[in-house]
């Protein structure tokens, strides 16, 4: 099938007489004839559903159709972007070990790591998105466990050379993680750029309405865990939490990452992605390649129309030529990136904010990727637990206003920025 298929049908597939629509499994437990039918899910013998709390039917519909659109073997949903990235990194990193990550990344995420998963015992070290392979190389410690960047980073919108990244991760024994939330795998599907891990926000283009919050993890199924054991015991060594099962053996490289994510990790740390939020986040990839055009037109138009505006102090959008990151958005993302801008009003920080109270289709949301046009001011926002020094790092000045292009008519949005530059 080819991506537009995908979207519609890939993950599920309706025998005789079953719902078109990936059903809603609205039920927190299932029921056995047996407690040794039961024993043998639990053993992780058998294949099948117990409680919601780790696997329901809807969610791995969906996770199935995203896992097909990323180029995947398996996949997980999570109650949220947040949850993703924690998972994938807590999967296979503990107290005591490292993670070198991209600084161009969403602030949440930073904070995630450099506060809270710091508080874990997990120690990161942050690189510049553009850093070269030697200064990649120099960040690398023994006790690495993962390389981690963003696609398209949330907002500064720095384009990552995923190849260089992989290069670099591999090189050393460990998996690259790519938060691929801003171009979905309608434009750029990492995995067959290198990238071993694949995360997303499916809070954003996927669901697409600003409708639920939610997550996924992909695995390639590509990084041989067992090549390295000491690094990766928890994959490759038995877990007594379950009864001795070693993942890699008993699932195999396409398994072992996602069966131990749900296993232990959804087991013990519980952000499952509520069923009825799988079923919205469906309803959105049924139409998200279309949607992705759309975003990426209207970003474009607007990209182009600021451009050369005289009350425009920069701009940055990777489909523009002269950008800094056009060539490296040629190769990554061909059919368009996104539908973030970001740019600066002249004037600094107090031009920025009257301008965008002067919006009235786009409005200020802590929100990004929907078919509404929305905007944010990081600064003082999402990123606002940064000093001037990390904002910098993170490609964020105190200006930039982060502007989400919905899927209204692009004369509209470029007319109320019009209007409310002039004011
Ligand atoms: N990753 C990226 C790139 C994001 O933009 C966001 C949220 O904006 C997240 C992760 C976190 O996702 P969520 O808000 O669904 O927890």
């Amino acid at each position: 099938m080819k991506l537009d298929t995908k979207c519609i049908h890939a993950g599920y597939t309706p025998k005789n007489g079953e719902p078109r629509q990936i059903p809603i499994y609205q039920s927190t437990t299932f029921k056995y004839d047996t407690s040794e039918e039961m024993g043998k899910l639990f053993d992780l013998e058998a294949s099948g559903y117990f409680y919601t709390r780790l696997q329901n039917p809807t969610n791995d519909y969906v996770a199935a159709r995203i896992a097909a659109l990323e180029g995947g073997t398996a996949a997980m949903l999570t109650s949220s972007g947040q949850a993703a990235n924690f998972f994938a990194i807590f999967n296979i990193a503990s107290c005591g070990d490292h993670v070198v990550a991209s600084s161009a990344i969403y602030g949440g995420t930073y904070n995630l790591f450099a506060v809270t998963m710091k508080r874990m015992g997990i120690e990161f070290t942050f690189v510049s998105p553009d850093a070269t392979e030697e200064e990649l190389q120099a960040a690398m410690k023994p006790n690495t466990k993962a390389v981690f960047g963003e696609t398209i980073a949330n907002p500064a919108l720095d384009v990552l050379d995923i190849e260089k990244f992989a290069r670099v991760a591999h090189k050393n024994g460990v998996p690259l993680i790519i938060d691929n939330t801003f171009p979905t795998p309608v434009n750029c599907r990492p995995i067959e750029w290198g990238a071993d891990i694949v995360t997303h926000s499916t809070t954003k283009y996927i669901d697409g309405h600003a409708s639920s919050v939610g997550g996924c993890i992909v695995d390639s199924g590509k990084f041989d865990w067992t090549k390295y054991p000491d690094k990766f015991p928890g994959l490759c060594t038995p877990d007594e939490s379950y009864h001795g099962v070693t993942y890699t053996e008993r699932f195999g490289l396409e398994g072992a990452f996602i069966t131990k994510a749900t296993a232990q990790l959804m087991r013990d740390f519980g952000a499952i992605q509520a069923p009825q939020h799988a079923y919205y986040i469906n309803l959105g990839l049924e139409s998200l390649s279309l949607r992705m055009k759309r975003h990426c037109e209207n970003a474009q138009k607007v990209a182009e129309y600021l451009k050369n505006h005289e009350k425009i102090a920069w701009i940055s959008y990777c489909g523009l030529p002269g950008d800094k990151y056009y060539d490296l958005a040629q190769k990554y993302l061909p059919n368009g990136g996104c539908g973030v801008v970001s740019f600066g009003v002249k004037g600094g920080r107090a031009a920025t904010e009257k301008f965008m109270k002067n919006l009235k289709l786009a409005s200020i949301e802590t929100h990004v990727a929907d078919s509404k046009t929305c905007c944010l001011h990081p600064a003082n926002a999402t990123h606002r637990q940064m000093n001037d020094a990390e904002l910098a790092a993170c490609g964020i000045t105190p200006d930039l206003v982060r502007f989400s292009c919905g899927l209204e008519d692009a004369e509209d949005i470029i007319a109320d920025i019009e209007q409310a530059l002039n004011k």
